[in-house]
């Protein structure tokens, strides 16, 4: 099992959608591991395989999580393992919960969702099973499938809503990015300051400018003596 880096909002391949699964092997199992692996360390309660970067439609989900009122306990029974679920809602009864997701970094939002749904699904020997799910494994369940379709949460939001979250989220990303710089620059220049600008650096800069001024040079020349020429 290997743990795997997280793809986030803005990267555009969470807006692609998956592939379905035809091959139920090894690679197959293996990235199941992956999800799952990278799902407890980032503690998530559910996961995608395109948030690895993996266009496939498989999700996993931390069912015990969702359906037990012991959220610690339910975190460690048998995850849920689907690969190609198909949701079909049951009733046309909605509810809205608070959302997160692991790409989408520093928000959350309350979503609307379908109350009562149905999945078909393969497990990984390709074996079909059908559940129906309510309320917030039902929510999970539509979250993590609409991955599959290159939709982020943000996409069930009112456009004013969502434009405000996106410009909250590109903020603090900058603002990340502003400390790491800063602290990068900070460093180098604790370095500079211990152990000077290096010696060899210090002298390829001046040879380099030397050749480069001896190279102009001689092009001068060559040209005012071709000019000499033709003026004879
Ligand atoms: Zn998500």
């Amino acid at each position: 099992m290997t743990f795997r880096n997280i793809v986030s909002f803005p990267d555009l391949s969470l807006y692609r959608k998956c592939h379905t699964v035809k091959r139920f092997d090894e690679d197959l199992r293996s990235l199941v591991a992956d999800m799952l692996d990278t799902m407890n360390v980032k503690n998530g309660v559910g996961l995608a395989a395109n948030q690895i970067g993996i266009r496939k439609r498989v999700v996993v989900l931390k069912i015990g999580a969702l359906i037990d009122d012991d959220p610690d306990q339910g975190a460690e029974s048998v995850p849920l393992v689907m690969v190609n679920p198909e949701i079909t809602p049951v009733g046309d009864k909605t509810f809205k919960w608070e959302e997160a997701c692991l790409s989408v970094p520093y928000i959350s939002a309350r979503v609307e969702r379908f109350m009562n749904i149905q999945v078909a699904f393969q497990d990984v020997n390709g074996e079909k099973h059908s559940l129906t799910a309510d309320n917030e494994l039902a929510g999970a369940i539509q979250h993590e499938c609409d991955h599959l379709d290159g939709k982020l949460f943000l996409a069930r939001l009112g456009r004013i809503k969502r434009d405000m979250l996106q410009r909250k989220i590109k903020k603090k990303l900058k603002k990340e990015k502003d400390i790491a710089d800063m602290r990068a620059l900070a460093l180098k220049k604790e370095m500079t300051d211990i152990y000077g600008e290096s010696e060899d650096k210090k002298q390829s800069t001046a040879e380099a400018v030397k050749r480069l001024k001896i190279k102009r040079r001689r092009a001068k020349e060559k040209k005012n003596r071709k000019n000499k020429k033709r003026r004879k």
